[in-house]
């Protein structure tokens, strides 16, 4: 692969200003840098939930293989059922679930099966027991209750043979494990799992469990961008907390690079700060050092560094809390799905009503942390977590989903609708 340079992704990207870069147009030149992945391995069934599906996968059968009842009752010839008035089947034996086909049964004559038993030849339509009443070697069943076909599955009709079950690129869910032991699969093809190194720089921070001097922050980020990658189902290396110090980051960055697919620093990017990070970024690679119109986490480095022959892409996030949260949902997930394999749908965004006015110049997208709840109508409303400040942690925690107000988006009054992210889903 020859990878397009930066100065010419750029150039293809009209507006684009490293000093006030739109989300939409960072999110676009991010997209222009994302290596595919090459390696595939086959793991069981189980130790494929989450993973990316690495090929399409071909039903080599179909599903379900026969016509099969989807109730308990009696099969039937839908033909033999009187126009009005009451119809009498006379019973000529028993189908269970996972028996072989009986005998033909003949004409004016009714089947007893089970939920999943074959269909007898010919039969076409299944009565539910508790619909019918038995009157000696009779079944009894009331007018106007079946039309043909009627409670019959038909072969094939959840996967046809030779048809895409699955294809390359999903991130396996429980029903697609599912799906896939109905096909009788044991193992499947799935994308190498990416790996992603994670480093906290700044002089400032210490680590849990060590005592904290005055000046000092503990180093939370290393915690929420490890979180963060985990629910993503990537491998992490954690490479500390790296110093101030040109030396200590150059080795950091340059272990990363030879261990990882993608690195991901926080701290030290921003202007005006006393650290080395930007210097020591720019001479292992191409990076640039954006200054992105949102907030928060204006400022981030987006890069490419080598060790020796390997390349791995460099997600420099700022060194506040959230915005190291909010700069990771918005450019790093996404790259890291799509450098995993996945092909991600845009998510799903709620529309709720803003309990409160919110302040908002246009002319920068922000993440506000909000708490969606149902108002008394049964609509979806929304309230801003406090203190927005991209240091208040416990503003992100609070929130179950970010308030995404747009580019131009201006001020808020009370009950306008906004677009929310819901942190959580159902599966
Ligand atoms: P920086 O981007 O390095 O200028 O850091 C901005 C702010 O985020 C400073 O107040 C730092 O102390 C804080 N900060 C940086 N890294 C971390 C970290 N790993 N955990 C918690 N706070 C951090
Ligand atoms: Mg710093």
């Amino acid at each position: 692969m020859n990878p397009a340079s930066f100065a010419a992704i750029a150039a293809s990207l009209a507006g684009y200003d490293p000093q006030a870069l739109r989300v939409e147009l960072a999110q676009q030149f991010i997209a222009e840098l994302l290596p595919l992945p090459q390696q595939s391995e086959t793991v069981g069934l189980r130790a494929a939930l989450g993973r990316v599906l690495a090929a399409d996968i071909i039903s080599p059968l179909q599903v379900p293989a026969h016509d099969n009842s989807a109730m308990d009752g009696y099969a039937l010839r839908a033909s033999d059922l009187a126009i009005d008035g009451e119809t009498r089947l006379r019973l000529a034996g028993t189908s269970l679930a996972g028996g072989a086909v009986s005998g033909s049964v003949a004409n004016g004559q009714c089947q007893r099966i089970m939920t999943g038993a074959l269909m007898p030849a010919g039969l076409d339509t299944v009565v539910p027991q508790e619909f019918t009443r038995l009157d000696g070697e009779y079944v009894v069943i009331p007018p106007g209750i079946l039309r043909t076909g009627d409670n019959r599955r038909l072969a094939g009709e959840d996967l046809a043979l030779g048809s895409v079950a699955l294809a390359a690129g999903r991130v396996l869910r429980p029903a697609d494990l599912g799906l896939l032991a109905s096909l009788g699969l044991a193992e499947v093809p799935v994308w190498r799992r990416l790996k992603v190194a994670i480093m906290s720089t700044g002089d400032e921070l210490r680590g849990v469990g060590e005592p904290l001097p005055p000046g000092c922050v503990y180093d939370s980020n290393r915690y929420t961008m490890w979180a963060m990658l985990e629910r993503l189902g990537l491998e992490v290396i954690d490479l500390g907390i790296v110093r101030d110090q040109p030396e200590a980051l150059r080795e950091a960055l340059m272990r990363a690079a030879a261990l990882a697919d993608a690195v991901i620093s926080s701290g030290g990017v921003s202007v005006g700060e006393a650290d080395h990070t930007k210097r020591v970024m720019a001479e292992l690679g191409e990076v640039l050092f954006w200054r992105i119109a949102m907030r928060p986490g204006r400022p981030m480095a987006i890069g490419r560094i080598r060790s020796g022959e390997k390349t791995a892409l460099l997600f420099g996030l700022p060194g506040n809390p959230v915005a190291v949260m909010v700069t990771f949902y918005a450019f790093v997930r996404e790259a890291l799905l799509r450098m995993s394999g996945a092909r991600p749908e845009p998510l799903p965004l709620l529309r709720a009503a803003s309990t409160r006015a919110l302040r908002k110049k246009a002319g920068r997208t922000e993440y506000q942390r909000g708490v969606v709840k149902r108002g008394a109508g049964g609509q979806w409303q929304v309230d801003i977590t406090g203190n927005q400040g991209s240091g208040i942690l416990s503003s992100m925690s609070q929130a179950n989903g970010l308030v995404l107000l747009g580019h131009q988006q201006g001020d808020v009054a009370v009950g306008d609708l906004v677009d929310v992210v819901p942190f959580d889903g159902l599966i």
